[in-house]
């Protein structure tokens, strides 16, 4: 039987405090591309650990000197069921609105709490 991904396992890497073992752990197996722009994608993936399901929104805004481009990741833990109909649209829609994994390129990422609301079940 598959790992349930409902509420994530409260100890797993995944969702951890520590933000950097988080976005490794995540990111563990791309499950499909939602959006593969050069410069802008959402991938659906997996904590390859306990089978929670993300959504990780990537987008780089494009410098034009000699600094590398910003980029940054920003990352949701979605539902089996959410997952199972997520478009690029939705999954983007979603940072922000639960606790999201922030990772910018060349920094440590962080965990920002729901601006609004957040499912404590
Ligand atoms: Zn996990």
């Amino acid at each position: 039987m598959p790992v349930a991904c409902g509420p994530p396992v409260p100890s797993c890497r995944c969702i951890s405090d520590d933000a950097e073992a988080a976005f490794a752990a995540c990111r563990g197996t791309h499950l499909r591309s939602l959006d593969d722009d050069y410069h802008h994608g959402v991938d659906l993936t997996a904590c390859a650990l306990c089978g929670q399901r993300f959504a990780v929104r990537f987008d780089e805004r494009v410098r034009f000197d000699s600094e590398p481009d910003d980029q940054t990741w920003q990352v949701v833990a979605v539902t089996p069921e959410e997952a199972a109909t997520l478009d690029a649209a939705r999954a983007r829609a979603l940072a922000g609105t639960r606790r999201t994994l922030i990772k910018h390129a060349g920094s440590t990422a962080f965990w920002r709490q729901a601006s609004s609301s957040s499912r404590t079940s």
